[in-house]
């Protein structure tokens, strides 16, 4: 089955008992048994909802994984995967994670003894040289944010597989649609499900996709015994999302190519990050490890920090917000906003420049949108 088939029908049989050709929302906390210990596969909601179990085949499917588990934001799938390790154990991750995952990483689980070794995984080598003997995971994100840099997912799952390491991916940004990390040999892929998946900005969740059934079998007992699930309308709003990931993706990637294009001619522009430019340092990898280039871009503007403001500030499709993969266009501006906390020189050492602008491209039509960019660029002083 392919994967525009699968979004709309795995996990989504008519229902059982009445049905309904959408699966219903089971807005239950419990379930009434026949007998002690003879009920329907379901007894308490923490544990297993209907609704919650369509989601997660659907996920597995489009992953092209075994097993799915539904969590309720991007951050609690995130722990989730991360109660695999115990005190003492090292994890190696990219040095431009997701501001929520870094700060899990670095204020909460250090706590408990876990250490984090963050590195530029662009370069592969890196990895190799920072293994140590109690290096139990390596955990990273392409292409990274804001500054859409590519991992190589394959060379990076065989130094994993040699090595004995857990390798999981935050797919987010690319979406099961344009890049399948199972595929390409991680163990683990994880989604912040409020982003593409979900697709409309209206609610947060997160997912762990894995074929381990030892992986999937340890995380569920911790999902169950952390009890961080999403409620049954979350799911069943998620799972409305995912009917039309296919479709939102080819648009996101086709608005993102041409405003690139637009913005790489701009003459107020410095640079554009974007993976589908041949101008991106890994347009190659991009090729080969997704099917599609997405709907990020960020760029950099002439004129420091009062332009990139401006820019983020004069716009009016482009919503000034966070978050990103959602029907509507959001823009961002970085020093200011997501990354306000890192100080100037660290910020500019990795590239994230004051004029840096990041955008999270629409399924509006790209006329208006770039319409709405140009108009915003217009009022920058150079
Ligand atoms: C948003 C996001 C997360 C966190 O997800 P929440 O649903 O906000 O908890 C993790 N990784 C990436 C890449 C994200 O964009």
């Amino acid at each position: 089955m392919e994967f525009s088939t699968k979004a709309i029908h795995v996990g989504q049989e008519a229902d059982i008992a009445t049905g309904a050709t959408i699966v219903p929302i089971y807005q239950t906390s419990t379930y009434t048994q026949d007998g002690i210990g003879k009920h329907k596969g379901y007894e308490y909601s923490r544990t297993g909802n209907p609704t919650r179990t369509a989601l997660e085949k659907c996920l597995a499917s489009l992953e092209e994984g075994k097993y799915a588990l539904a969590f309720s934001s991007g951050c609690a799938a995130t722990m989730n995967v991360m109660s695999l390790l115990k005190s003492g154990d090292h994890v190696i991750a990219s040095d431009d994670l997701y501001g929520g995952t870094y700060r899990l990483f670095q204020k909460v689980l250090t706590k408990f003894g876990i250490k984090f070794t963050f590195l530029d995984m662009t370069n592969t080598e890196n990895l190799l040289k920072n293994i140590l003997p109690e290096t139990k995971m390596v955990w990273i994100e392409t292409p990274t944010n804001p500054l859409l840099k590519l991992c190589d997912i394959k060379a990076i799952s065989e130094i994993c597989k040699n090595k004995n390491l857990i390798l999981a991916v935050d797919n987010t940004f690319m979406s099961p649609y344009f890049q399948k990390p199972l595929n390409l040999g991680a163990d683990i892929v994880v989604h912040s499900t409020t982003k593409y998946i979900g697709g409309h900005s209206d609610v947060v969740g997160g997912a762990i996709i894995t074929s381990n059934e030892d992986i999937y079998k340890e995380i569920k007992f911790y999902q169950n015994s952390i009890g961080a699930v999403p409620g049954p309308f979350d799911c069943w709003l998620t799972l409305r999302g995912i009917k039309t990931l296919a479709l939102r993706m080819k648009e996101h990637n086709k608005n993102a190519m041409s405003i690139a294009k637009f913005l790489s001619n701009h003459e107020k522009i410095l640079k554009v990050n974007y993976p589908g430019l041949e101008s991106h340092p890994q347009h190659q990898l991009a090729k080969k490890q997704m099917t599609g280039f997405g709907g990020m871009i960020s760029f950099e503007v002439k004129g420091g920090i009062e332009a990139g403001i401006k820019v983020a500030t004069s716009t009016k499709l482009f919503s000034l917000a966070e978050s990103l993969g959602g029907v509507e266009s959001l823009i961002g501006h970085p020093a200011t906003m997501t990354h306000a906390a890192i100080p100037k020189e660290e910020r500019e050492k990795i590239g994230l420049t004051d004029g840096l602008i990041r955008i999270s491209v629409g399924i509006e039509d790209e006329k208006d949108l770039i319409e709405d960019l140009s108009l915003a660029l217009d009022k920058v002083n150079i």
